[in-house]
């Protein structure tokens, strides 16, 4: 029987981490390394103990979404490059040096904005170029009839800035139907063309990097870094999409909390605020203690979403609260007040995944994961 260990928690299994990047090392060409992204405190995992368990186990370069993320991993240690994969506000541009951390150059303005500052501190800013191939958020545009190359070519050449790299971002990595397929492709196809003339201009363009989790699972590229930030966690951002490799994830988190109570309740009873559920007969009902706050979606209220009581599935009834949820364990004997419900993991021989979570809300795993607050401990399993 699984033990408490407190009102509502997530553990994490770091021997399942260790797996998951193995795995991804399969996919990779040799030269290729992994920049673990541990950006939103590792997709709610923890991107402290995460960064250095990764740290431990031979992965020296990570990127972030922020700086105050970036700040986050040099606090406890982090020693490896880390890559700031959004905007830095020029207030902050300080901590770049202070903690010698590698920016996104996403603009030429910006690019000569970050060269402006490290001039008056005599000093080189560390950082990559990105480019945007067909993403449309971040990076210098490049476009069939090159523009932009100019802009690219000039960041390498401000003096302050210490360019180690130049990267782009796909769009739809994780579609296989044929448009998608030759988006991608064009990507590539214009990652390529700047890499060339860049060559031509003997200008050294660093490390090249531009696979994420999907560009991983479906594409066979031959660049310094890969980018995966949900593959290292185990899971894809939806189950049901077809992937064209085959590796053995490990999903690395669960979900789990208390019953409160265990109450039988007479039929026409109504359970939770809107009283939207209504016991047809009579039934045994659970407090658990978790809700919103915590993460629960409260979208899936009332839609039949189930969790794990003793390895069996039960539906959870009624609105989700906030920080509390009822669950029918009508088929449940013994249940008692101190049992531990599974959201999101295995009890016995049954399973549920984060994907269950996603497709009920609708969203993605991404986003799933990153729904599950801070009010909720992380505990991390023993190495193996
Ligand atoms: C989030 C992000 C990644 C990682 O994406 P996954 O799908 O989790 O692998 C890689 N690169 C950039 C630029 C990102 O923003």
């Amino acid at each position: 029987m699984l033990q408490s260990k407190t009102r509502a928690w997530v553990s994490v299994d770091r021997n399942a981490i260790l797996h998951n990047v193995e795995e991804i090392k399969k996919l990779l060409d040799e030269d290729s390394e992994i920049m673990a992204v541990v950006k939103a405190n590792a997709y709610g995992h923890g991107d402290t103990v995460i960064a250095k368990l990764l740290e431990n186990n031979g992965i020296h370069t990570f990127a972030v979404s922020s700086v105050d993320e970036a700040l986050n991993l040099r606090r406890v240690g982090v020693s490896g490059d880390i890559l700031i994969l959004g905007y830095t506000p020029p207030v902050h541009f300080h901590y770049l040096i202070e903690e010698n951390l590698l920016q996104n150059f996403l603009s030429l303005d910006y690019a000569k904005k970050v060269n402006e500052f490290a001039l008056a501190y005599g000093v080189k800013i560390r950082g990559h170029i990105k480019v945007d191939t067909g993403m449309g958020r971040l990076g210098i545009r490049y476009t069939d009839d090159e523009d932009g190359y100019e802009d690219i070519k000039a960041v390498y050449q401000l003096e302050h800035l210490a360019v180690e790299g130049i990267f782009s971002h796909f769009s739809v990595a994780d579609e296989l139907d044929e448009e998608n397929l030759n988006y991608t492709s064009h990507q590539i196809e214009l990652f390529e063309k700047v890499l060339e003339r860049l060559k031509e201009d003997k200008i050294e363009p660093g490390k090249r990097h531009i696979q994420n989790s999907y560009g991983i699972l479906n594409y066979k590229l031959h660049y310094d870094f890969v980018r995966p930030g949900l593959l290292i966690l185990g899971v894809t951002s939806d189950d049901a999409i077809p992937i064209k490799s085959n590796p053995d994830f490990i999903p690395a988190l669960s979900w789990h909390a208390n019953i409160s109570y265990v109450k039988t309740v007479q039929p026409e009873s109504s359970i939770s605020y809107g009283r939207h559920y209504i016991a047809k007969s009579e039934r045994k009902i659970a407090t658990v203690s978790i809700g919103y706050a915590d993460g629960v979606p409260r979208e899936v209220s009332n839609s039949g979403m189930e969790v794990l009581v003793h390895g069996k599935r039960c539906p959870i009834i009624g609105n989700i609260c906030m920080d509390q949820m009822m669950v029918d364990v009508s088929d449940i004997d013994d249940v008692c007040e101190g049992d531990v419900v599974t959201l999101v993991g295995k009890d016995g021989d049954e399973q549920i995944k984060i994907d269950e979570w996603s497709r009920k809300v609708p969203t993605i795993n991404n986003d799933m994961l990153c729904r599950i607050s801070a009010r909720v401990p992380r505990f991390y399993s023993r190495l193996k």
